[in-house]
C-alpha cells in the first residue's frame, strides 16, 4: 500500500540527510478520507493522524480509538474558541495555535481539564491575508505570550503559499523556531515532505499521497 512506499521514503531522506530515523513524525491526514482507508491504515500498524476540523474528526475517531490502541493524533486545521474543549479531549496535539484569545482559552480549559495537547504555533510564512497564523513580525512576541500562560509549546507550524517555493518558507520557520529554542516543526505535505525533511521538518502532515486523492477536497 501507498503508506509502505512513504514511510519507505521517509526512512530514505532521513538518512539521506544525517537525521535519526525518529527524527520526524509522519502524520497521516485523514481528513473526508472514508473510514475505509482510513481503518486500512490502522490495520497496517499506523498509528499518528492529522484531521484539520474537529466535528469531522469527533464523527470517527472516538470509534477507532476504542478499536485501536496507541492512537496519536493532530489537530492541523483551524481551531474556533468555542470549540476548544472538544477539540482537548480528542487530540493529543494541536498545531493550529495563532491568536492570544485562543490560548487563553486553551490554557483556562488545561486548568479545568488538568491536562492539555502538545501545542504549536501556525506561522503564516507567506503573510497571505485569507491564511490563519501569526505573521512572523509577530512570531517571538507570540511565543513569549503563550509560554508566559505556562502552556506546553512544542514547536511550529507552517502551510507555504501555493505558488511559491516552500524550501524558503520551511527556512524561515526553521529560523524562527530556532531563535526561540523550539524543536517541534510541523512542515511539509504530499507535494513537498522530502524538502521538508532535508530542512528539519519533525512532523510531516501527508495526506493524499498515503490515502488518495480526496473525494471532497479541502485543504
Ligand atoms: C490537508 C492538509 C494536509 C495534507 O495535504 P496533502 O497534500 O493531501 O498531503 C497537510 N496539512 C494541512 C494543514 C492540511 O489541511
Amino acid at each position: 500500500m501507498m503508506l509502505d512506499d512513504i514511510q519507505a521514503d521517509v526512512a530514505r531522506i532521513l538518512a539521506e540527510a544525517g537525521r535519526a530515523p525518529d527524527a520526524a513524525k509522519l502524520l497521516a491526514v485523514s481528513k473526508v478520507q472514508p473510514n475505509a482507508r482510513v481503518e486500512a491504515v490502522l490495520q497496517a500498524g499506523h498509528r499518528s493522524f492529522g484531521e484539520n476540523r474537529v466535528q469531522e474528526a469527533q464523527g470517527k475517531w472516538p470509534d477507532f480509538k476504542a478499536q485501536f490502541e496507541g492512537v496519536d493524533l493532530h489537530l492541523i486545521g483551524p481551531l474556533q474558541s468555542n470549540k476548544v474543549r472538544q477539540a482537548m479531549d480528542l487530540f493529543d496535539a494541536i498545531h493550529t495555535v495563532d491568536r492570544e484569545k485562543l490560548a487563553r482559552r486553551i490554557a483556562d480549559m488545561a486548568q479545568e481539564l488538568g491536562h492539555c495537547p502538545d501545542l504549536f504555533i501556525q506561522v503564516n510564512t507567506g503573510a497571505e491575508p485569507q491564511k490563519a497564523g501569526i505573521v512572523p513580525a509577530e512570531a517571538d512576541a507570540f511565543v513569549k505570550t503563550v509560554r508566559a500562560m505556562d502552556l506546553p509549546l512544542k514547536g511550529l507550524m507552517c502551510i507555504p503559499p501555493v505558488d511559491e517555493e516552500p524550501s524558503l518558507h520551511f527556512a524561515l520557520l526553521d529560523k524562527i523556531a530556532a531563535r526561540n529554542g523550539l524543536s517541534g516543526l510541523s512542515m511539509g505535505m504530499s507535494a513537498d515532505y522530502e524538502i521538508a525533511l532535508r530542512l528539519g521538518a519533525t512532523h510531516i502532515r501527508v495526506g493524499s499521497a498515503i490515502f488518495g486523492e480526496r473525494i471532497t477536497p479541502h485543504r
